[in-house]
Formats: structure tokens, C-alpha cells, sequence
């Protein structure tokens, strides 16, 4: 993949554009919230539709011309519809922090109460982190998986919404790598007379292909990232019954944005669409048979696993028993210097800091996407744990290398 007509107005951008398709063929992308778009995708989101201003939606927009962009709007929220089974869809969210925006915007005024998953337990800065719009304009209370488990405390879940009675109540993680029990956070959320969401912004894909349970039906309201395990490009989601669609609607535009990202939604429509043919079902399988090979691969080299394992794409280590040396970020640098790119990552019961936490978060998205099997994942797994047993000795850097150059040539990305 090259730039040319970059290239003949700007060298600089050009060149960093191609050395960063290089970057992604030369290294193991395992940040779990990665993967890689279809050049189909790709060419869908360099469209001219970003010149469209298409404020409000299908058939009722603010401005002319807009029958395309009606096209494909449309196209994405049919298909979106047939693979989670929603009654009503809203492909405009610019991400899914926007896509949470338009639920809390919908159902919660400011100073009213949300209750989500502690960030170092696996939630998100957009669930109510005191940095971030949700933090500053709701009351936040958090509740936590179980210290011993990693798993989720339903019943801690359920107290804790009785006792603090908020106005909604969020599921769905950035790091947890068990399956949910979305009828479980339902139950919580009756007790209080709250309001679901469940964000499943990494486990869209999963839950798209029936590998993931779907909160679909069960939540009030259900978003998503479509980047992530969908592989449908840059962007947010959000699904709801026909009760919420109007309100939904308005909070997005022009409750909290502004005209809507057409050329991103174009992505999204052709994303959905190769995700409804049927191999990205064993995609999907795949992907989560890869994260367990990963996972045992690290076990058998004596990690800790958070929660002993996975039902996902990611696996979370906990550094602290096998390495109480090594943090996170010295793992994360070391194994980039290897070409292996994946996250520090918090864990239950951190004792050090979110800038400097003691796990390692690795998801197996985006090499599945690669063609990598449960062998060539085991394999990965053998190499992080290497460089995490001996960060600093130059034969295993090296072989280490030379091993993920090897993987990356066999697993060509784009052509
Ligand atoms: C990734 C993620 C999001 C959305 O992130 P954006 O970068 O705004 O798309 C929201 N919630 C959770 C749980 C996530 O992991």
C-alpha cells in the first residue's frame, strides 16, 4: 500500500503513512482493542463522502444532496440490525465514548447517578472516570470483580446498586476477560430501578457472531465500538428498542454531535457487510480459541492469568506473583523493542499506578485477522513470556526478533 498522491503534496505525511502500514506488517499488533481493516473498509473511509454534510438522518436531513449518503446510512443500520438483532440502530456515533454520550444524554441528567466497573477492574474512562465529561457531570460509584476470582461479584453488583440506587447501570469492560452475564447486571439494574447499558464496544464482533453472549434484548441499551472485534473502521454505535429510538436519535445529533462522519459511516455499512458472510463466524471462534492458546501458552511459562483464563479475545497477566520486579510498562517496552505491541494494563487489586500498573493486557484480534492459528499463538505466547523472563538479554532479544519477523512474513497483511 502506497500514497502517491499524499506523496506529490506532502512527502512528510506520505511518509509517515507508509511506514506506518511497514509498522503494522513488521509487528505483532496485540493491543486488544486493535485490529486490522479490509482494504475494503479502508477504501470506504477515504471516500469523498467526507465532503457530505449530512446532518440528521436518512430521508430527513438538514441539507441537499444527500441521497447517497441516505444509501448507505441506511445500508449500514439494516445490516447492523441483522447482526445484532436490534430493533433500532444509530450508526452515527464518532466513537464509542460518543455512542455512551448519547445513552447518558438520553437517560441521565447532570448530577444524576451511574454505577460501573472500577477502571483498574477492567472498565473505561468513559463509565465515569473523574477525567472525563461522564466523571464531571454524573455521581460515580464503582463496583469491582471478586479479589480471588477476577470474575465479576454479581452479588457485590447487586448490594452495591441497592444500597447507592443509581440512575443507570453500565456493563461491558475494556479488560475483563470472561464472558458477561448480562442478565445478571439486569438483575442488579431492576433492584434499582436502573436504566442497563451495556457497552460492548470490544466484544461487538464476538456478539455479532454468537461467541459472545448478547445483552441484545436484555439491556436497555447496548453500544459499541466498530473497530475493534467487528474490523468495521473507526467509529461508535448504538442499539436500543423502538421505545428509545427517538431519544436516542436526538442525543447523538444534535444533542452531542454535529453532522455525522458519512464517509466513516460507509465504513462501518462494508465492514457489517463482510461480517455478515459466514466466515466471519470462524473468524470470531477463532479468534477466542486463539486468546485461550495465548493464554495457556503463558501459563505453561508461569504467568498468572487474571481469572485463570479466557472466554474472549484478551488475555490479562498479572505480573506481580511470577515477576514482583517487573511492571507493566517494563514488560511493554521490552516487547516492543521486539516488535510484540500490546499494553500495560492495571489489574484487580492494583498496587502500583494506572501510568505504572503490574499486568500486561494481549488480545488476539487482530493477528486472527492475520491468519494466525492457535499454534502460531502459542508460539507468541512463548516469545512475550521470554522477553518478560529475561527482558534485557541480547540472544533472546534477538531470536525473539527474528522468530516475530518470521511470523509477520507468513501472516502478510495488506497486499
Ligand atoms: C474502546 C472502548 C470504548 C470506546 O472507545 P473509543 O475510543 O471512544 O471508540 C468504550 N467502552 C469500552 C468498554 C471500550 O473498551
Amino acid at each position: 500500500m502506497h500514497h502517491e498522491r499524499v506523496r506529490a503534496v506532502d512527502p512528510a505525511v506520505a511518509d509517515a503513512l507508509d511506514a506506518e502500514v511497514s509498522r503494522q506488517h513488521d509487528t505483532l499488533a496485540m493491543i486488544a482493542s486493535e485490529n486490522h481493516a479490509s482494504q475494503a473498509v479502508l477504501e470506504a473511509q477515504g471516500s469523498a463522502l467526507t465532503n457530505k454534510y449530512a446532518e440528521g438522518y436518512p430521508g430527513e436531513r438538514y441539507y441537499a444532496g444527500c441521497e447517497h449518503a441516505d444509501e448507505v446510512e441506511r445500508l449500514a443500520i439494516d445490516r447492523a440490525k441483522e447482526l445484532w438483532g436490534a430493533e433500532h440502530v444509530n450508526v452515527q456515533p464518532h466513537s464509542g465514548t460518543q455512542a455512551n454520550m448519547g445513552v447518558y444524554l438520553t437517560t441521565l441528567d447532570p448530577g444524576d447517578r451511574i454505577l460501573s466497573l472500577d477502571l483498574s477492574h477492567g472498565g473505561h474512562l468513559s463509565h465515569g472516570h473523574p477525567a472525563n465529561f461522564a466523571g464531571k457531570l454524573y455521581e460515580v460509584a464503582h463496583y469491582e470483580v471478586d479479589p480471588e476470582t477476577g470474575y465479576i461479584d454479581y452479588e457485590e453488583l447487586r448490594e452495591t446498586a441497592e444500597e447507592f440506587d443509581p440512575d443507570i447501570v453500565v456493563s461491558g469492560y475494556s479488560a475483563y476477560p470472561r464472558a458477561v452475564d448480562f442478565e445478571r447486571v439486569q438483575e442488579a439494574a431492576d433492584a434499582a430501578n436502573a436504566y442497563h447499558l451495556a457497552d460492548i464496544a470490544h466484544i461487538t464482533g464476538l456478539v455479532a457472531a454468537g461467541v459472545h453472549p448478547s445483552p441484545v434484548g436484555i439491556a436497555d441499551f447496548v453500544t459499541g465500538s466498530t473497530h475493534k472485534t467487528i474490523r468495521a473502521g473507526r467509529g461508535g454505535i448504538i442499539m436500543t428498542s423502538e421505545e428509545h429510538a427517538d431519544a436516542i436519535d436526538a442525543a447523538i445529533f444534535p444533542g452531542g454531535q454535529g453532522g455525522p462522519l458519512m464517509h466513516n459511516v460507509a465504513g462501518k455499512a462494508v465492514g457489517f457487510a463482510e461480517a455478515l458472510e459466514p466466515e466471519f463466524e470462524e473468524y470470531a471462534s477463532r479468534i477466542v480459541e486463539n486468546a485461550r492458546a495465548l493464554g495457556d501458552a503463558f501459563e505453561a511459562s508461569g504467568l498468572t492469568l487474571v481469572s485463570g483464563g479466557t472466554d474472549t479475545h484478551l488475555v490479562l497477566c498479572d505480573l506481580r506473583e511470577s515477576h514482583p520486579e517487573t511492571t507493566g510498562g517494563d514488560a511493554e517496552g521490552a516487547l516492543e523493542d521486539v516488535g510484540i505491541v500490546l499494553n500495560k494494563n492495571t489489574v484487580p487489586g492494583e498496587t502500583r499506578s494506572p501510568f505504572n500498573p503490574s499486568g500486561i493486557r494481549a488480545g488476539t484480534a487482530a493477528l486472527t485477522t492475520r491468519g494466525f492459528d492457535e499454534a502460531a499463538c502459542r508460539e507468541v505466547g512463548d516469545l512475550i513470556a521470554r522477553i518478560v523472563d529475561d527482558p534485557e538479554d541480547a540472544d533472546v532479544r534477538g531470536e525473539v526478533s527474528d522468530a516475530v519477523d518470521r511470523l509477520c512474513e507468513e501472516h502478510p497483511i495488506y497486499e
